[in-house]
């Protein structure tokens, strides 16, 4: 099951359709929206869901209900993927296997980044690039939020002017601006992006953000939240069933997705 609200446009139930599908399972995974978390909890335990996606608003509620959670959930105070074994409810969050997944081509390591956003997907990647040993810089509207992020990953909080005057080898979106209606918005319009420069929207409706169009026109190398995406839900379903996608078969997923969109 995939529990938000709203949840129009999750597309978590093609992606595991496509994954349960070419390992051979007979797995579904079906979106179910309610205001009342505490309802969609009491459905997963009546008919005992094995594998639950949170999405939003639900990721950070959702730990009042496990009985058992991961490291990484306490770090980030968040899970999107909820198991059931014998009644107990496991919590995970699979969001830094997705940008692990994403950014497995990029060594990180003592490399400036600049990232955009103070909610959950910020907290992820500055979590994914403390422990990778990145210097991170901070950017986000409600300052009080990203000083919190500093304090917890390091380093350095920025104002929107500074980010011109600074040169980073990676720059991530992490907020929403950009997010499908508003796809013509971006959060740094007049930012000046250089040749080779890495850069990451975690957003993956649109595939391309307009962020991403003009990162490429100026040759930057882009990432799109598609592939931290793909990732995450990777790593659900591993946790389920153990398995393993194959890997020659992820551009066949990648597209299945874009198509879908
Ligand atoms: P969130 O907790 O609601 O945080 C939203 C962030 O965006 C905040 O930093 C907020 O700034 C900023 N923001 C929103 N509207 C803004 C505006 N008009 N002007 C300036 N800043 C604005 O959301 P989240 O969970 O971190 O998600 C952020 C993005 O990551 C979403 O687009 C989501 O789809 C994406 N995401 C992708 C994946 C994936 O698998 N690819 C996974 C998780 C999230 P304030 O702090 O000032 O409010």
């Amino acid at each position: 099951m995939v529990i938000g609200y709203p949840l129009s446009h999750s597309q978590s139930p093609i992606l595991h359709q496509i994954i349960y599908k070419e390992l051979g399972i007979d797995n579904v995974l079906l979106a179910q929206s309610h205001v009342s978390l505490a309802s969609l909890v009491q459905a997963i335990k009546t008919l005992s869901i094995a594998l639950t996606a949170v999405t939003m608003p639900y990721k950070e509620q959702i730990i009042h209900y496990l009985d058992v959670w991961s490291p990484e959930v306490t770090v980030l105070k968040a899970a999107n993927t909820i198991i059931q074994r014998d009644g107990k409810l496991y919590g995970y969050n699979t969001d830094i296997a997705g940008i692990a997944f994403a950014l497995s081509k990029i060594n990180v390591r003592n490399k400036k980044v600049l990232v955009i956003g103070a909610g959950g997907a910020a907290r992820a990647i500055g979590y994914f690039l403390k422990k990778n040993h990145a210097h991170i810089f901070w950017l986000n509207r409600t300052k009080e939020k990203v000083v919190k992020l500093a304090n917890e990953f390091g380093t350095q909080v920025l104002d929107k002017n500074d980010c011109s005057k600074q040169s980073f080898d990676i720059v991530v979106n992490a907020t929403s601006i950009g997010l499908h209606p508003d796809i013509h918005k971006s959060p740094l319009p007049h930012y000046a992006f250089h040749p080779g420069q890495i850069v990451f929207d975690m957003i993956y409706n649109p595939v391309k953000t307009t962020f991403l169009k003009q990162a490429e026109k100026n040759r930057a190398i882009i990432i799109s939240g598609l592939d931290m995406f793909i990732g995450q839900g990777l790593k659900q379903v591993e946790f389920l069933t153990h398995k393993i996608y194959p890997p020659d078969q992820l551009a066949f997923l990648r597209q299945k997705l874009i198509s879908n969109q």
